[in-house]
């Protein structure tokens, strides 16, 4: 799928999100794409993508972010998952540690099944709830350093930084993927 064309954009990505179950993808996704928040943990399993349309100068970059839609509950990711993906935002939820200690498996299950080229973006989910907080913004901000990938706290539920994140991690791919070829 790199540098593709599609009828109504100049460029067409495709893009995953990772991460353990209920640290918030769905719905990262869903404020991203469809300004919505859902206050339910989705009952569908299965693969689900959704589409986003940006503009970048006089270009028009559609992005197609795929979620695991709760597949990672059965380990049941599989590399076709990652086939093609040029970006990837790896999600943990700030209130369970144990979320952020599973990024080293989600950060090397990349490695393995993505591109080399992969546009990494590492999000520290539900910001909002501050006074439960289990993982420092330090930590955060030092796991990042350490991968040499960008971070953010974001709150899908407050739509802080949500946008942010999604921009940061497409803007860039753009900027390595399309202007090698312009
Ligand atoms: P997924 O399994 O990683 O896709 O997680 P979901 O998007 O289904 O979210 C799991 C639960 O966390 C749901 O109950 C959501 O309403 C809740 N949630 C997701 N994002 C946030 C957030 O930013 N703040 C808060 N407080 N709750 C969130």
């Amino acid at each position: 799928m790199n540098n593709s064309f599609d009828e109504d954009c100049d460029y067409l990505f495709k893009a995953v999100l990772i991460g353990y179950s209920a640290v918030g993808k769905s719905n990262l996704l869903s404020r991203f794409a469809k300004d919505e928040f859902c206050l339910d943990s989705k009952p569908t399993i299965g693969v689900e993508f959704a589409y986003r349309s940006i503009r970048v100068g006089d270009k028009i970059i559609k992005a197609q972010i795929w979620d695991t839609a709760g597949q990672e509950r059965f380990r049941a990711i599989t590399s076709s998952y990652y086939r093609g993906a040029l970006g990837a935002l790896v999600v943990y939820d700030i209130t369970r540690r144990p979320t952020f200690e599973s990024l080293r498996k989600w950060l090397k299950e990349l490695r393995e099944f993505g591109s080399p080229e992969m546009v990494v973006v590492l999000v520290g989910n539900k910001s909002d709830l501050g006074q439960s907080r289990e993982v420092n913004l330090e930590d955060g901000q030092s796991l990042a350093q350490l991968e040499q990938v960008s971070f953010m706290e974001t709150s899908a539920k407050e739509n802080l930084n949500v946008e942010e994140a999604f921009l940061q991690m497409i803007t860039r791919i753009y900027e390595i993927t399309c202007h090698k070829s312009l």
